[in-house]
């Protein structure tokens, strides 16, 4: 087998193994790395996923991208086994409408799938080597909990995690607040999106070279590999020729990992993007003309609270374009999601349409499918199955629930009239102590505080 080679998007920098796009995250030249080519999968292989037990499809697609030399066989079977020891269940709600639960990994959000294996890859490769790693991500709710859970108790990685002081949940925060050893959270006085760019930053920072930074947000490609797996397992399972997927989108990295797997061979018909009321995508896709909506708004649906999704560069790269920021010398960012030449817009339009629903629109859905199909569902899942019920698309839907409900209790009790029933996994933390630090929205200041 070849060894698939990464470059990034703004194709300055040197071409990449996958552990190697792992451990940098970001490309030197800010941009994100992508296979230079992807491995495809015959209609017959595809099916024999049906058989398998999820971790095996896992390590069947990781495989494709992974050396031998860097992850044997045996090691990586073993760390996807691990990485996937709870269900991924999917129920039919109606004719053509399929619900595919992500949430129930130990910290009941999607964001579980990647955080599980890239911590166990991340592990795996600083123990060999004896290297000391410091993950660094930023997250507008649910990654630094997954995050956190997945690398908590690592010898060689430390886990730096930034989040809006204002914009998460008490639950999301004390899933990151409530662990300390190797995790440190800072709440910064300011967005998600001042959250990432104080990440982007610090990756291109000389003075912060000693600390072997890595990024465990959706701009590694570690984080999308394992997100292509679900969109096979539900296919299998829905078990019709074509299906569409919708997908309640923030950073765009689910989507991405669905895109993968289409490029990959499986048969998807069309994606639908669901997104809240930050809607820079579906009016690109309408006009062609992207602009990142600044500052973000603040929907129920927190975890996609993005005004300028990382993940574009990646998916207007593959349709043959350019999206980039505009830095100064520093690095600063002077301008964001400038596109430098456009996609194939007809091409797009084929294969996405996308939707941006508002929180009443959400308030709506939630009280609607618990009254017609008895489903319980938090903001984020019903922001996919608003979408999916917009589209008027007559074939099967699979929608994703990405987030536990009782990570919402007050939306739920609200709506619903009840209290939503809480994983015992969820339970645990309430009663935790918290400690995290406090930071004003200021570059120097988040140096200052890392460790
Ligand atoms: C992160 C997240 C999303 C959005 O996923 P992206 O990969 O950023 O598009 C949706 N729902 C939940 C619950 C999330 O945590």
């Amino acid at each position: 087998m070849k060894e698939i080679l990464f470059r990034s998007t703004n194709r300055q920098a040197e071409q990449v193994s996958f552990k190697e796009a792992l451990l940098k995250g970001q490309a030197p030249d800010y941009g994100l790395y992508v296979p230079i080519s992807i491995p495809e999968l015959s209609r017959e292989k595809i099916k024999e996923f049906a058989r398998m037990p999820y971790y095996q499809i896992a390590f069947q697609i990781a495989r494709m991208y992974i050396s031998e030399e860097d992850f044997p066989s045996s090691v990586l079977l073993e760390l996807c086994r691990q990485a996937y020891n709870f269900p991924v269940p999917l129920r039919k709600v109606d004719r053509n409408l399929f619900v595919l639960y992500l949430d129930k990994g130990p910290t009941a959000s999607f964001k579980d799938f990647a955080a599980r294996l890239m911590a166990r890859m991340m592990d795996y490769i600083a123990s060999k080597e004896n290297r000391n790693l410091t993950v660094l991500v930023a997250t507008s709710g649910d990654t630094g909990g997954a995050i956190a859970d997945a690398f908590f108790g690592l010898g060689n990685i430390n886990v730096v995690v930034l989040f809006p002081e204002k914009e998460v949940t008490g639950r999301q925060r004390k899933q990151m607040t409530t662990l300390r050893k190797n995790i440190w959270p800072i709440a910064v006085k300011g967005t998600f999106d001042d959250c990432q760019a104080i990440v982007k930053r610090a990756f291109n920072d000389p003075c912060l070279r000693g600390k072997n930074l890595t990024s465990a947000n959706s701009i590694n490609f570690g984080r999308l590999l394992p997100q292509s797996v679900y969109y096979f397992k539900a296919y299998c399972e829905i078990a019709a020729e074509k299906v569409v997927f919708s997908v309640p989108s923030g950073n765009f990295g689910n989507l991405m990992g669905g895109v993968l797997a289409r490029e990959m061979g499986l048969p998807v018909e069309k994606f639908i993007v669901a997104v809240n009321e930050n809607d820079e995508f579906p009016r690109f896709l309408e006009t062609g003309i992207y602009k990142p909506v600044f500052p973000s708004r603040k929907c129920s649906s927190n975890a996609m609270n993005v005004g300028h999704p990382s993940n574009l560069a990646r998916l207007i790269d593959l349709y043959g374009g350019w999206l980039t920021d505009e830095r100064d010398t520093s690095g600063k960012v002077i301008r964001k999601g400038v596109l430098k030449k456009p996609p194939d817009m007809d091409l797009m339009r084929k294969h996405f349409v996308s939707f941006s629903i508002n929180d009443s629109a959400v308030d709506d859905v939630i009280r609607e499918v618990y009254k017609k199909y008895n489903l319980l569902i938090e903001p984020h899942g019903a922001i996919s199955i608003a979408a999916a019920l917009k589209s008027g698309l007559d074939v099967p839907v699979c929608c994703f629930e990405t987030a536990d409900p009782a990570k919402f209790p007050e939306k739920i009790k609200q709506l619903l009239n009840f209290e939503p029933p809480v994983p015992d996994h969820l339970k645990k933390i309430d009663d935790k102590e918290e400690n995290f630090i406090v930071i004003e929205n200021d570059y120097e200041n988040f140096v200052e505080a890392i460790p």
